[in-house]
């Protein structure tokens, strides 16, 4: 067995932190206070070989698999959770296409993304239907040769500033079999009926775009179905148990990302005042040995899930495992930073509070903790 990254997997990683240290700095604070997205990263990205990581190089991605698109996400994570989520967004929902999208699909969609040129979004969540996938009621209905799309989605990444949303439809409502009755269908973001509201005021990741989207009679032609009509449910879970394999590792890189502000904290502190307060001292080593260890076991998680991902073993409850584990490992290790930093993380040094404020999303979407548990459980009761 070896635990090591190959020697590509390093250089991916390197020049992701690299990245990330060089150009998140000189927008965080504005893009956080002001939630808005600098589309000058998104070209930035591409140039060095960072954007559409898991992409294949014919549609002009990087060509590699799910972990090192979790690489890439825990490095961006480590430096800023809002950029570096809302910059590894830019293709979100692009492994549907890639699994199940014809050939025009795939050039039509894909280059376009990973050439920094286009913005995608995944829109299943609607007001009413969120853990809940098959609750999804926004109808797309067969006249001709279009698809007449009305409803509307809820808490969509880059909603406002996406130019095309992967969306789940309800296509036959009366399937016999509820996860028969949904498809998935491109919608291009100008075409008429479609009204996007950013959401604003969020508590965390608020460079990352967030809208409510409305379809009012939106047409779109028959060819934008993605695979085949009635079997939007199974997509989303196959992408469901690509995407939650590599958002697992946000958790681990605002982790390790917080737990670096603790110990250079605590290093300054000691030199000035905490010598003389051996007591303090250890207790925030006792703190920082636990949440060291939390960091690491959170990492070979969720190294292990999207490495099987890669080897096209999917396993679902290994990588809600990693999704849940890294995620609350992400809340617990910022929270003991904060603690550590007492009163002057609570007057608001912006990095530490930011993550405080940034961290909770990851227990939240691509699967709430509790479905993730609910699927990791799912296994002892197969044939009851
Ligand atoms: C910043 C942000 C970005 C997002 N981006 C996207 C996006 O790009 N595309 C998209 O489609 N959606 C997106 N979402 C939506 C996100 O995926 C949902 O918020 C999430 O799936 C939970 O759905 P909900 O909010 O409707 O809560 P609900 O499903 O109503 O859940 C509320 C609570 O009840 C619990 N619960 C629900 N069902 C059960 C059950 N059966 N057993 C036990 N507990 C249960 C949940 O765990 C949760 O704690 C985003 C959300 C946020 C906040």
């Amino acid at each position: 067995m070896d635990f090591s990254l190959n020697p590509k997997q390093l250089e991916i990683k390197n020049l992701a932190r690299e990245f990330a240290e060089r150009e998140f700095p000189k927008i965080s604070k504005k893009c956080d206070q002001e939630e808005v997205f600098d589309f000058e990263l998104i070209k930035k990205a591409s140039e060095v070989g960072l954007n559409g990581i898991f992409i294949d190089k014919a549609y002009g991605g990087a060509g590699y698999g799910y972990l090192e698109n979790a690489l890439v996400m825990e490095e961006y994570w480590r430096v800023d959770p809002g950029l570096g989520g809302a910059l590894t967004c830019v293709y979100f929902g692009s492994e549907m296409i890639l699994l199940f999208g014809s050939e025009d699909q795939k050039k039509n969609y894909l280059t376009p993304l990973c050439k920094g040129e286009a913005i995608s979004a995944v829109a299943v969540t609607e007001p009413d239907a969120g853990s809940d996938v098959l609750a999804v009621s926004t109808q797309a209905e067969k006249i001709g040769d279009e698809y007449i799309i009305n409803g509307s989605k809820m808490f969509i990444s880059n909603g406002t500033i996406a130019n095309f949303y992967i969306t789940l439809c309800l296509t036959k409502p009366d399937a016999a079999s509820r996860h028969e009755r949904h498809s998935v269908i491109v919608i291009e973001a100008n075409r008429p009926g479609i009204q996007r509201d950013k959401l604003r005021g969020k508590m965390g990741v608020r460079a990352h775009d967030t809208a409510r989207i409305s379809f009012n009679e939106v047409r779109v032609p028959r060819e934008n179905l993605i695979g085949e009509e009635g079997n939007g449910f199974h997509y989303f879970m196959a992408f469901f148990n690509r995407s939650r394999a590599y958002v697992a590792a946000q958790g681990v890189g605002v982790a390790q990302g917080a737990l670096e502000l603790a110990i250079q904290f605590i290093k300054k502190k000691k030199r000035k005042t905490i010598r003389k307060n051996l007591a303090q001292y250890h207790i925030a080593q006792h703190k920082l040995g636990e949440m060291a260890t939390w960091v690491e076991t959170a990492r070979n998680l969720v190294y292990k899930a999207a490495w099987y991902v890669d080897r096209g073993k999917i396993d679902p409850a290994l990588i809600s495992m990693s999704k849940w584990y890294a995620g609350e490992v992400g809340v617990k290790v910022v929270s003991e930073a904060l603690q550590l930093h007492e009163e002057y993380g609570g007057l608001g040094e912006f990095d530490i509070s930011r993550f405080y404020r940034d961290a909770k999303i990851v227990e939240i979407y691509e699967g709430t903790k509790e479905i993730e548990k609910m699927v990791i459980a799912r296994q002892f009761f197969k044939g009851d």
